[in-house]
């Protein structure tokens, strides 16, 4: 631009200056001292006007983006908070900012979520619609995910990025920056590019996950410990890089949100608890954090803070694999392992018998048996059944482990499925509408919608989504695919808090208007940010957020 502007100047000047020599009549001395001066003021103009712009054109190019991802966060307890001065740094962000809801992916699950945030596509482009691959018990990874994320559009372009603890970034690719992998990474591998980061931070004792085994009532004190550690040493680490590497693009998820509501919003709706500030805390605590980024950014440091889904209260959480396996669409590969579910023998008693088990010291050796059954992987007490306890060829329907995902079991589509094309037709029809009739104990109906794939999802994956996706009346209802439980809805308030399709979007910094943010969707956070450091976004779905 001011190349431009310098050329122009210049030419016109010469210009003249030889049409003015090429007129000889005008070539005098004093005509020549005139003209002089003349080129001598414009030179300075133009060194003057290059000043001026360079700055502010050096500005716009310098634009960074700092992300604070918060897994599961919700305005409907953060504004009151924030109007009783609890969290005055999310009050300067959205007063001087703008925010509004952000919409979540169906189903409202992490690893679905997390991924169309990277991507910026539906889930019919990334090809991530739950937490595991289908007919398998493995988890879905980083490279299940099928479109480009936003830093590795940015990295290819030549920015610097650093993503730390965002869900679905394991195993870490190599990048233009630092990847520190988020949540389902395993901490005993390599979790970070470059590969000897991993080392540093475990020399610091820095943990992905607070939440390290099966939550039960009377582990409340230990897990607030945990996600009190790992929120501080998350930012400790964070303010580190902060501090000694050049960025662009920073991202940094806090999953702590997700944990204490889930395990403490009963507490909160309760005066008398002790644990009833709980969550208020770990908000408090965030709101320190952003604090002290904001300590660390420059004037050209944009922020945004957002969540991968909403919170609210658990009324209950649906078997959906008991209503199927009481209506004779999923079977189990062994005759006896429908009775014993029937006798009592559920995943939850099974769960804790064997967790009873482990504690007594002179049965120490079964830790070792329960391992050698599949009981006890790494410390953790596994349901007792997954997936492949299942009889594929004799199993027409079932439910994904997380978010309400049913699967049909089609002929020539799946590797053992039983349905032929013509019969799908009737049987997915027979199937939504015994789910649309599904009632809890009070008569009220449990599911507000209930979709199919094509309803939800555009592009190439589509076909591999679930068949039905259901959606619970106020999202008041956690819908599992949980194997060996015999009710429909469980009598047991462990879990307390579940997710809501309203997250947060707060956008903050010199690129951003003051105002309120309407009909976001977490699919335009990826274009948003590319646009801040000056890339496009076009194969993307989602909308940019600023002007
Ligand atoms: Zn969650």
């Amino acid at each position: 631009m001011t190349r431009i502007i310098y050329n122009l100047f210049y030419n016109l000047f010469l210009l003249k200056f030889h049409s003015i020599t090429e007129n000889n009549a005008f070539l005098n001395f004093e005509n020549y001292k005139i003209i002089m001066k003349f080129k001598r003021i414009l030179i300075l103009s133009v060194i003057v006007i290059i000043l001026n712009v360079q700055p502010s054109l050096g500005e716009t190019k310098m634009s960074k983006v700092l992300i604070i991802g918060l897994d599961g966060a919700t305005f409907d307890i953060i504004l009151p908070w924030v109007k009783e001065g609890k969290l005055p740094n999310f009050e300067k962000l959205i007063n001087e900012g703008s925010y509004g809801n952000l919409t979540s992916t169906l189903p409202t699950i992490s690893p679905v979520a997390w991924s169309s945030f990277a991507t910026g596509v539906n889930p019919g482009k990334h090809g991530i619609f739950g937490f595991l691959t289908d007919y398998e018990s493995s988890p879905v990874t980083r490279i299940d995910i099928k479109s480009k994320s936003f830093w590795e559009i940015a990295s290819e372009n030549g920015k610097r990025v650093i993503i730390m603890n965002a869900p679905m970034t394991y195993p870490p690719e190599e990048i233009n920056g630092i990847i520190i992998s988020g949540y389902e990474s395993p901490e005993k591998e390599i979790f970070t590019y470059p590969e000897n980061l991993t080392e540093e931070l475990n020399i610091k004792d820095y943990k992905i996950e607070a939440l390290d085994k099966r939550f039960k009532p009377g582990d409340e004190d230990e897990l607030l410990k945990k996600l009190n550690y790992t929120e501080e040493k998350r930012e400790e680490i964070a303010l580190e890089i902060m501090k000694n590497e050049r960025w662009d693009i920073f991202v940094i998820v806090f999953t702590e949100t997700d944990r204490v509501q889930h395990y403490f919003w009963k507490y909160m709706e309760n005066k008398d608890s002790k644990y009833g500030d709980e969550i208020l805390k770990i908000y408090q605590k965030i709101d320190k954090t952003i604090g002290n980024f904001l300590n660390e950014t420059d004037e050209n440091t944009n922020i945004i803070v957002m969540s991968d889904h909403g919170f609210g209260p658990l009324k209950g959480e649906i078997y959906l694999n008991n209503y199927f396996m009481e209506n004779e669409m999923l079977k189990f590969k062994s005759p006896y392992t429908y009775w014993l579910i029937k006798l009592g023998l559920t995943q939850q008693n099974l769960a804790s018998i064997s967790e009873k088990i482990q504690k007594i010291p002179i049965f120490g050796f079964m830790n070792f048996v329960l391992e050698k059954i599949g009981l006890n992987k790494a410390g953790k007490v596994t349901p007792y059944l997954t997936f492949d306890d299942i009889n594929f060829s004799k199993t027409s329907a079932y439910a994904e482990n997380f978010g309400g995902g049913i699967y049909l079991n089609v002929k020539g589509r799946d590797t053992f499925g039983i349905i032929d094309q013509e019969e799908y037709k009737k049987f997915i029809l027979t199937v939504m509408k015994s789910l649309s009739e599904m009632k809890n104990s009070k008569g009220e109906k449990i599911f507000k919608k209930i979709y199919r794939k094509e309803d939800l999802y555009k592009g190439p994956y589509t076909d591999k989504a679930p068949d039905i996706i259901v959606e619970s009346e106020d999202d008041g209802y956690d819908t599992v695919g949980w194997l060996g439980y015999n009710t429909l809805i469980s009598n047991d308030d462990t879990k307390s808090g579940n997710h809501r399709k309203n997250g947060i979007v707060i956008l903050w910094g010199k690129n951003v208007n003051k105002e309120v943010i309407k009909n976001a969707n977490i699919i335009d956070i990826a274009p948003t940010v590319l646009k801040i450091v000056g890339l496009k976004s076009e194969e993307m779905d989602g909308k940019c957020l600023i002007k």
